[in-house]
C-alpha cells in the first residue's frame, strides 16, 4: 500500500539532454525498494510518465517527446 502523503524525499535530477534540474517526490521507503532492485513502476506508482523517465534515463518528458515522440508543431 502506497502512502501519498508520505513523500518525504525530494530528488533532484538534471536532464541530461537540456541540463535542467528536475524535482520529484518520492518516499523513502519507496526509495529504498527500487535501490533494492524494484521497478520504477512498482517503488512509485504514483509518479507520472514522465517523472518515471527521468528517474529511468535522466531525460525529461520535453526531450524524450523529442527524441521519439511526434513532432505536433
Ligand atoms: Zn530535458
Amino acid at each position: 500500500m502506497v502512502d501519498f502523503a508520505n513523500n518525504d524525499v525530494s530528488l533532484i535530477i538534471r536532464c541530461r539532454t537540456c541540463g535542467v534540474d528536475h524535482r520529484i517526490m518520492v518516499g523513502s521507503d519507496h526509495l529504498e525498494d527500487y535501490e533494492n532492485g524494484e521497478l520504477v513502476q512498482n517503488a512509485f506508482p504514483y509518479l507520472t510518465p514522465d517523472e518515471r523517465e527521468l528517474i529511468i534515463s535522466r531525460t525529461c518528458g520535453k526531450c524524450f517527446d523529442q527524441m521519439f515522440g511526434e513532432d505536433l508543431g
